[in-house]
């Protein structure tokens, strides 16, 4: 519904491609203004804001590196001075740099953390700090601001072969449940959502032929990989007020079985 977060203001990092952008879309034809985070795809993120723009929405774009606090905190300003407030962050830029573990280098792993994880912890207490300073606006919705994190289900499932990645997404896990816990009492909500396969860019390898599809599907009980909408609609609801007592979860968006993978994980 063009109503469901009207007036409210988003931010979604990573946003110029793949579940960030279909989150941003989704946020935007739901009535939130929003703003496109991107790192290097200017012309892209630029799109997206005309597309929102055309169908009577409001965005704006913003360059930055989710891994710098300078960056992270220019941002915000940005934002704040732009729309104001902020009331939604969903935090979903994330990179992986594959590597055997042994020969794995320590820019692999820092690059990894610093952007999956790190990032996340720089873009949360940014908005934290503003939706302790503006609390509840009834009219707007029931919490003071709502984090969305974006995981994985490599935050539970081991992965042989990207460990920077699974304990990035491991990391997410347990500061997102901390961050909830802590900020609980102040009528702040904080979720992650943590999908199975979804067909975007950083996994492009894993489906764009027949045979590689084929052998992902092994992996997916219910024979279908996710789409960027599946995840999309997720945010939406964790973003709205019909979730408003769902604090401190994470939401597998997967057809996936945990036993079934992580058994398999080891075999592949
Ligand atoms: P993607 O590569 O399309 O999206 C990642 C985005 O992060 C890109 O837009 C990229 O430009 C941005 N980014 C990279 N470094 C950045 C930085 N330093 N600062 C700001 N932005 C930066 O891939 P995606 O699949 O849409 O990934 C989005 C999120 O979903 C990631 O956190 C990823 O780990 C997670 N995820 C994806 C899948 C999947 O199957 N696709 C599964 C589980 C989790």
């Amino acid at each position: 519904s063009p109503y469901l977060l009207k007036g409210q203001k988003a931010l979604v990092t990573g946003a110029s491609s793949g579940i960030g952008e279909a989150i941003a879309r989704n946020l935007a034809s739901s009535g939130a203004a929003v703003v496109i985070n991107y790192h290097s795809e200017a012309q892209e993120a630029q799109k997206i804001v005309d597309d929102i723009k055309t169908a009577n929405g409001e965005a704006f774009a913003i360059q930055a590196d989710v891994s710098k606090e300078d960056q992270v905190k220019a941002m915000f300003s940005k934002m704040l001075q732009e729309f104001g407030t902020i009331d939604i962050l969903v935090s979903n830029a994330g990179i992986q740099k594959d590597s055997a573990f042994i020969d794995m280098t320590l820019d692999q792993w820092n690059a990894v953390i610093g952007i999956n994880l790190t990032g996340q912890f720089l873009c949360a207490r940014e908005a934290a700090k503003e939706f302790l300073r503006r609390g509840v606006k009834p009219d707007i919705s029931c919490a003071a601001g709502k984090i969305i994190c974006m995981s994985s289900v490599h935050q539970v499932i081991p992965w042989a072969g990207h460990v920077n990645y699974a304990t990035s997404k491991g990391g997410i896990n347990m500061m997102m449940q901390s961050i909830a816990q802590e900020l609980a009492p102040h009528k702040i909500r904080v979720n992650s959502i943590a999908p199975g396969a979804i067909k975007t860019p950083i996994n492009k390898s894993a489906w764009d032929t027949p045979e590689a599809e084929a052998k992902l599907l092994q992996l997916i009980p219910a024979k279908r990989v996710g789409d960027v909408e599946d995840i999309a609609k997720a945010a939406v609801w964790l973003a709205s007020d019909d979730s408003d007592y769902v604090n401190g979860t994470y939401n597998t968006i997967c057809r996936w079985w945990y036993d079934f993978v992580s058994r398999v994980y080891r075999e592949w």
